[in-house]
């Protein structure tokens, strides 16, 4: 089931998602939904609080980044009550988007290694070290669950010269492809 998307501006987006239970619940059918969601909107990663939920959950698929990235790894995965341990490497500067600011793209510096550990949606669990643009994709989806979207990481000049962009966001002014939660 293809879920609509909340836009930056909606309160859910900047609360910290908590820990769910693993064990407890069957997190396939969510998962799938997110995933469904996700190439629906072109995306290749989407966190739990961006279809309203504030749980700390997220889907990823590098794949549409196999041609500008022909040496990364391509990764698909759900990562249930993931926890990044450390970071650390090269600073690397990468374009970002967001499907919950759609038509804003704009380089964060991140580091280029990070080591993250995590509950897949069958239980299992996953400690793994990834770099480059699957770390990237990663470390965006995990600051949704710290309820922070990537325009935080800007200057406060960035942030001024989106500001109108931003608000139209919030307003419901700006149209996305996919169906989206925003004030009326
Ligand atoms: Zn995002």
């Amino acid at each position: 089931m293809i879920l609509p998307i909340y836009v930056y501006g909606e309160p859910v987006l900047r609360k910290t998602a908590e820990e769910v239970d693993v064990q407890g619940t069957d997190w396939k059918p969510l998962v799938a939904d997110m995933f469904e969601t996700m190439y629906h909107a072109n995306g290749v990663g989407l966190a739990a609080p961006q279809i309203g939920k504030a749980i700390r959950l997220f889907v990823i698929d590098s794949e549409p980044f196999q041609e500008a990235f022909p040496n990364a790894q391509i990764f698909k995965g759900a990562f249930i009550n993931p926890v990044i341990t450390e970071e650390w490497g090269e600073d690397f500067v990468f374009a970002e988007g967001c499907l919950s600011l759609p038509h804003i793209n704009e380089d964060v510096t991140r580091k280029s290694q990070i080591h993250i550990e995590y509950y897949d949606e069958n239980g299992n669990f996953h400690e793994e070290d990834h770099s480059g643009i699957v770390a990237r994709i990663i470390q965006h989806e995990y600051d949704h669950l710290e309820g922070k979207v990537f325009v935080d990481h800007l200057s406060p000049i960035k942030k001024m010269v989106l500001k109108r962009q931003l608000n139209d966001i919030a307003c419901g002014k700006t149209r996305a492809d996919y169906k989206t939660v925003h004030k009326k």
